[in-house]
């Protein structure tokens, strides 16, 4: 069986879902969508997507005619023939169109990590809750900051988290936006502590709920986001055990400071060299020099490539909601060996 995806909202994920999906053989891109006719929906074209426009009206198709690129109709002309719709329109709009196209078109969605937790039925990490999502209709994969944590903390539950702490430094704005700040200051965001991020780990992990806290900054940069964890747990724990459990845990890879992995800056370059497309690192990294125990407590510094550490997620979710793969490992597998990612 092939999977027939739709991709509704062709952006910064909307794309790379397209290309991660398209490398995998049980599943196939039947269409991708976009409400603008600029360069995005040319390439779209140029790439072999079939386009449509995302919103469902005849005026906005012309739009696209009359820029001279080829377009099949709007979403709606081909919603029936999906099998699921993987969502990539901006914040706040995937819930608008669970609402209004998905529900009451009967097919099954995965949106992303601007919505909110409680519009779906369950939230995604392939590594935590596969099983539970195992044949659901409307699921969202966490944002990059909480995959990025849930992976890590995958990593180290099994010295039994007590208590995780946690700050995000984030990213200021993806290199596409020319209109995200702040581009000379270091912001709390939220002011408020603990931040979001804490509560939503949680809709991926119940067991950790008033176990973890965190709080965010956002600098100016567009690379990467780098989180520090203090994590306390039950057993006796060195650092060389964690080095292990980290080693075993799929898309997780160890960076050192002196193999010149000083910076963000320096990972992002290490992707670039590897020829990655559009550099991108779905990868967490986590700097191995960084990684301690001081008696229960552990502590480490990672990196989170915004842009594409969901990317595979997103695929694994597709499997688990059309019940293609029971085993998580399996489809990891799948996926990472199709994108040829390094672990
Ligand atoms: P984006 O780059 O702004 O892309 C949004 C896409 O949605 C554009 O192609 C846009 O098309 C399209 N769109 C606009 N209105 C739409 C509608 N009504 N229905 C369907 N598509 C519509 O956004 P993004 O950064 O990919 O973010 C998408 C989601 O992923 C958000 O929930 C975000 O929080 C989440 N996310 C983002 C990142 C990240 O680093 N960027 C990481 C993890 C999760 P036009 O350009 O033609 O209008």
């Amino acid at each position: 069986m092939s999977a027939k995806v739709l991709i509704n909202g062709y952006g910064s994920i909307g794309k790379r879902v397209a290309d991660a999906v398209s490398l995998q053989k049980d599943m196939e891109v039947i269409g991708v969508t976009k409400t603008k006719p600029d360069f995005d929906a040319k390439l779209a074209v140029e790439l072999g997507y079939k386009l449509y426009c995302a919103i469902p009206d005849k005026e906005r198709v012309k739009l696209f005619e009359d820029a001279g690129i080829p377009i099949e109709g709007t979403i709606l002309d081909i919603i029936e023939e999906a099998d699921i719709v993987v969502d990539g329109a901006p914040k706040k709009v995937g819930k608008e169109n669970l609402e209004k196209i998905y529900k009451p078109n009967k097919v099954k969605a995965i949106l992303q990590g601007g919505e909110k937790a409680k519009d779906v039925e369950d939230n995604f990490n392939a590594l935590w809750s596969y099983e539970r999502c195992l044949g659901k209709s409307y699921i969202r994969v966490v944002s990059c900051n909480t995959t990025g944590l849930c992976r890590i903390l995958y990593a180290l539950k099994d010295f039994g988290i007590k208590k995780a702490r946690v700050v995000l430094v984030r990213r200021a704005a993806d290199p596409n936006d020319d209109k995200t700040g702040p581009i000379n200051a270091i912001k709390p965001n939220p002011v408020t502590v603990p931040s979001h991020h804490g509560p939503d780990v949680v809709s991926v992990i119940p067991e950790l709920k008033d176990k973890i806290l965190t709080s965010a900054v956002i600098v100016p940069t567009t690379l990467m986001h780098q989180h520090t964890l203090m994590v306390e747990v039950d057993s006796e724990v060195n650092r060389e055990k964690i080095l292990e459990k980290i080693e075993e845990t799929p898309r997780i890879i160890l960076l050192k400071e002196k193999d010149g992995f000083s910076s963000t800056a320096k990972i992002i370059e290490y992707a670039r060299d590897l020829g990655r497309k559009r550099y991108d690192l779905p990868e967490l990294c986590v700097w191995e020099e960084s990684v301690n125990a001081i008696e229960k407590e552990i502590f480490l510094m990672q990196a989170v490539h915004q842009e594409s550490i969901v990317v595979p997620e997103n695929v694994d979710c597709i499997r688990a909601m059309l019940e293609m793969e029971d085993d998580k490992f399996k489809s990891i597998e799948k996926t990472n060996k199709a994108l040829g990612l390094l672990k």
